[in-house]
């Protein structure tokens, strides 16, 4: 395998033997040297500058840092809303900084499941037909589709409220839809910026302690946040400040 430092020479074919590879070991996530520039007027602004992150099947991890050092743009990246102005990354094998927006939607709605921190759920719809709606987009018949819905709500303990709309649950419950809404099309990785930012302390520590089931049982956490309490939960904790990755360390909790 080349050096880190010449990974931008690589042949296209290189690319995809080094993605075939990233695949192999289990690597959801890899960016190699990803900048996000911003102009603005005659000033630049590096929201993300140069940051190498590595990401298995399987981890929790918190991305953390002040506000203004780069956590949403970094986010936005990875869950492939938006594109890096340099660097690579791999997203499960694929090389979607190279993708053009048809191509990154298709491997967003594949690969992506996207929790935020104001839940975002249709406010004229259950929590059936909320779960429902990615297994339409992707072309899931509908049998299928009330059944894997219904499954993802079970997951979060909502079953008995899966016909109430968004109004007639608590902020709990909401945000527990939303995450069963990000599983139902089995992604790859679970992308969470500060999904207890809305909550109080007690219910923002019941969805911690339904990402540490969920992470239990298998899935890809990576959950967005600048409170130090927050991340504590993940195993994995990456500190982000001025755009770069300050330091990255193991929790108590991966012990
Ligand atoms: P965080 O989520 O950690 O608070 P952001 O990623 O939102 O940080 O922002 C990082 C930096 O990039 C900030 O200086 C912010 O002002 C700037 N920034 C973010 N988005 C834009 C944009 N669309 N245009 C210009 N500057 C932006
Ligand atoms: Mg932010």
């Amino acid at each position: 395998m080349p050096a880190l430092e010449s990974v931008q020479e690589l042949s296209q074919k290189e690319l995809e033997e080094r993605g075939e590879q990233l695949r192999r070991e289990g690597i959801v996530i890899r960016t190699y040297d990803l900048w996000k520039t911003y102009i603005m007027g005659d000033q630049e602004i590096h929201a993300v500058s140069g940051v190498d992150i590595n990401i298995r099947r399987g981890e929790y991890v918190a991305i953390m840092g002040p506000s203004g050092s780069g956590k949403s743009t970094l986010m936005n990246l990875i869950g492939c809303l938006d594109t890096p102005t340099k660097g690579l990354y791999y997203l499960n094998g694929k090389l979607a900084s190279d993708m053009e927006d048809d191509e990154l939607a298709r491997i967003r709605n594949k690969e992506i499941g996207f929790v935020f921190q104001t839940f975002n759920l249709l406010a004229r719809a259950t929590a059936l037909h909320n779960v429902e709606l990615p297994l339409i987009y992707a072309g899931v018949p509908s049998q299928e589709r009330a059944e894997r819905a219904q499954a993802a709500l079970r997951a979060v303990d909502l079953e008995q409220r899966m016909l109430h709309k968004p109004n007639e649950l608590s902020g709990g419950q909401r945000q527990r839809v939303a995450i069963a809404r990000a599983l139902v099309n089995r992604p790859s990785i679970l992308l969470a910026d500060e999904p207890t930012g809305a909550l109080d302390t007690a219910t923002g520590n019941e969805i911690m302690s339904l990402f540490a089931r969920l992470h239990g049982e298998g899935n890809t956490i990576v959950l967005v946040t600048h409170e130090p309490d927050i991340a504590l939960h993940a195993h994995r904790i990456i500190h982000i400040r001025d755009g770069k990755v300050e330091l990255d360390e193991p929790t108590p909790r991966s012990r």
